[in-house]
């Protein structure tokens, strides 16, 4: 595959359009057929934005994950539907979704849903961007479901939907997808208090059958539910055991923290390529394409043009589509004004 230099891309999920909001809450009023043409014309609007900024990568925006059902646990088999959240009222923060009880063997006979995604995002996208799925690790999967007896930890939960993960990412090459991001925020999250290596075992089981088939990157976050960080906002406690991930590309948030410990896109570049999150998903100051120009800059300081990729800091899902759309907008506008002072 050939790669632009500093390349734009995204991290999966772009903010619903506020119809899709209210519709999502309301899905009992609604027709399979009328669902299916509003998560359509949804993933068309979210292209639209998408295409419109000018990036290299695009993705759906995850404008299926609608609700429990439509999401990835919908798809398990053993999982029961909490209703209600631990905590409904009060400032915004990540135990205000419900966490999930295992009520048997933990099966996903139809997969994870994300082979129809890139399908219909096939169908709908122009030529011309790469087209990008993402799927979340099954460490990260594991996070909302509560072990039980059977699995008696998150790891042994993590244990259970590996290999449902692994033949997701193996579909989803066999239908033509060239490019997945695996998610797995919880092992940047939780690194500082397990065993990184643990963790990268984890993530190279899981990604085996579809290492060198396709252009293969992790997203490597703090947390952003509700724009809410959950872990210590530090790299250092995964490094060098997150080098050994066996990916083509490493994504890390810089731009929240103030692009503090920079210095690691450096390291990733001497075995990986990196992608840096130059604009902060969490903040409603709009970067200018002066400003990622700069922030360009600074990266390129530790990482050749070649290995360098550019993306917001993580998903768009939490932040306002209008500010969304102009973030993504001025990221490509900055990436672009450095291409051309570099000639590349
Ligand atoms: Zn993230």
């Amino acid at each position: 595959m050939h790669l632009p230099p500093l390349r734009t891309t995204v991290i999966g999920s772009y903010p619903f359009p506020s119809w899709l909001e209210f519709a999502s809450q309301h899905l009992d009023a609604f027709g399979a057929a009328e669902i299916e043409e509003m998560v359509e014309d949804a993933v068309i609007a979210a292209i639209h934005d998408q295409v419109t900024a000018g990036l290299d990568v695009i993705t759906d925006g995850e404008q299926t994950r609608l609700d429990f059902n439509l999401s990835f646990y919908g798809y398990i088999d053993g999982i029961a539907h909490e209703q209600k959240s631990p905590r409904i009222f009060g400032p915004p923060a990540h135990d205000q979704r419900g966490r999930h009880q295992i009520v048997g063997e933990l099966r996903a006979p139809r997969g994870l849903g994300a082979v129809a995604e890139f399908n219909r995002l096939k169908k709908l996208a122009p030529a011309g961007p790469t087209l990008k799925a993402s799927v979340p690790g099954p460490y990260t999967l594991s996070g909302r479901l509560i072990p039980n007896a059977q699995y008696p930890d998150r790891y042994a939960v993590t244990e259970a939907l590996l290999p449902i993960v692994r033949k997701e990412l193996e579909e989803l090459v066999a239908a033509g997808c060239q490019e997945i991001t695996v998610d797995e925020p919880s092992m940047s999250c939780y690194a500082y208090r397990e065993d990184p290596a643990r963790f990268v075992d984890i993530f190279n089981r899981t990604v085996a059958p579809v290492v060198g088939k396709c252009h293969l990157s992790t997203h490597l976050c703090f947390g952003n539910f509700k724009g809410r960080a959950v872990g210590p906002r530090h790299y250092a406690p995964m490094f060098p055991a997150f080098l050994d991930m066996a990916v083509d590309e490493i994504h890390v948030e810089m731009a929240s923290r103030e692009f503090s410990e920079l210095e690691v896109i450096g390291e990733i570049a001497q075995r990986r390529r990196v992608a840096v999150g130059i604009i902060d998903v969490k903040s409603y100051y709009i970067e200018t394409p002066q400003d990622v120009a700069d922030r360009v800059r600074r990266c390129l300081q530790y990482t050749p043009a070649d290995k360098l990729a550019f993306a917001p800091d993580c998903g768009l899902s939490q932040t306002a589509r209008w500010a969304s759309r102009l973030k993504l907008q001025n990221m490509a506008a900055g990436v672009q004004m450095v291409r051309d002072e570099m000639g590349v």
